[in-house]
């Protein structure tokens, strides 16, 4: 489909640039209101165990439903909320909203007394001094086993600064959450320093899951020296972005203990949980054959 294009300042602009262009002003002036005005929304992605597919809890991740621009991803907007520091407030909300949710479920839904919820934290969050009191409070108020809470902290955002990440992270684990290396296989992180995190499982970055049926020979032995280091050192291994029952059999056979992905689900809208869940919980190892990824 041809596209208007105009020329400002020797740079061609199409349509869709405009658009993007558009929508990231709009983000960044209108995000610090986003919260209040009730647009901010949790979807939850089922994570299941790999050898049976039955689901275990899920993971939250954020939306933001735009009165003009639909629902924005987390990509296009949470790096704002980094540089502007809204993520706290923003990551403060999201904890809360998605450990009583939890609690709901596990209260609530047969079978879902076990659930386990995982929530992703930012950069910034974990140079926030109160982060650990808010996790507290968060769980406090949700009612929530603090055993079935994980935090999410990507493998490069660990990286960062190594010494501040092992004081928040050893704060952390003291109240008795599970701790998650998001990304992981992205972020450069050493064996010395993955021993010395005192973190308790590796989401396994989707472009190695992508590769297990892509051209790269080496995606299935790099998964398995993830798992054996994984068992060295007494850690859960999650595989992230699993689309395809090639995958999941290559993960099962490597080892892989958990896994999520558009397989099962794509993240799910709050509503769609339960039913969702009343489908998969008395029929194991039935496979999603209507994900047709959206937004
Ligand atoms: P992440 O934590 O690594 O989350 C996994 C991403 O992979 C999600 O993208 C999810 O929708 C997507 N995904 C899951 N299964 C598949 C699959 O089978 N195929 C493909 N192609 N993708 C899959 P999403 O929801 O767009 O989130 C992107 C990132 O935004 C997250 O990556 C996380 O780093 C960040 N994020 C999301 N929610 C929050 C939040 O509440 N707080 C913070 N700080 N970051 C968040
Ligand atoms: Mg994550
Ligand atoms: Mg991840
Ligand atoms: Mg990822």
């Amino acid at each position: 489909v041809a596209k208007e294009t105009e020329r400002v300042d020797g740079v061609v602009f199409d349509e869709s640039m405009h658009r993007r262009a558009e929508v990231r002003l709009d983000i960044g002036s209108q995000l610090p209101r986003a919260l209040e005005r009730g647009e901010l929304e949790i979807h939850y992605q089922p994570i299941v165990r790999v050898t049976d597919q039955r689901p275990v809890g899920f993971e939250a991740l954020l939306r933001w439903r735009h009165p003009r621009h639909g629902l924005v991803s987390p990509c296009q907007f949470i790096p704002i909320a980094e540089e502007t520091g809204l993520i706290v407030p923003i990551g403060t909300w999201v904890l809360a909203q998605a450990l009583a949710q939890a609690q709901r479920w596990r209260t609530e839904v047969p079978g879902a007394s076990g659930f386990r919820i995982a929530v992703n934290l930012s950069a910034r969050q974990l140079t926030d001094p109160a982060l650990c009191a808010s996790v507290a409070g968060a769980i406090d108020r949700a009612g929530i086993d603090p055993s079935a809470v994980e935090l999410e902290i990507t493998e490069s955002t660990l990286m960062k600064n190594v010494e501040r990440s092992m004081a928040t992270l050893t704060q952390l684990r003291g109240l008795g959450v599970g701790l998650s290396v998001d990304d992981f296989g992205t972020g450069y992180s050493s064996l010395s320093y993955l021993s010395r995190f005192p973190v308790t499982a590796l989401k396994v970055d989707r472009s190695f899951v992508e590769e297990l049926d892509g051209r790269d020979e080496h995606a299935g032995p790099i998964i398995a020296a993830v798992t054996m280091m994984a068992s060295a050192l007494g850690l859960d291994v999650v595989a992230e972005g699993v689309e395809t029952a090639t995958q999941l059999e290559k993960l099962d056979a490597l080892n892989v203990g958990w896994a999520q992905g558009f397989l099962w689900a794509q993240p799910l809208q709050l509503d769609e949980v339960v039913p969702w869940l009343s489908t998969r919980m008395c029929t194991p190892g039935r496979r999603s054959d209507e994900s047709s990824p959206s937004s």
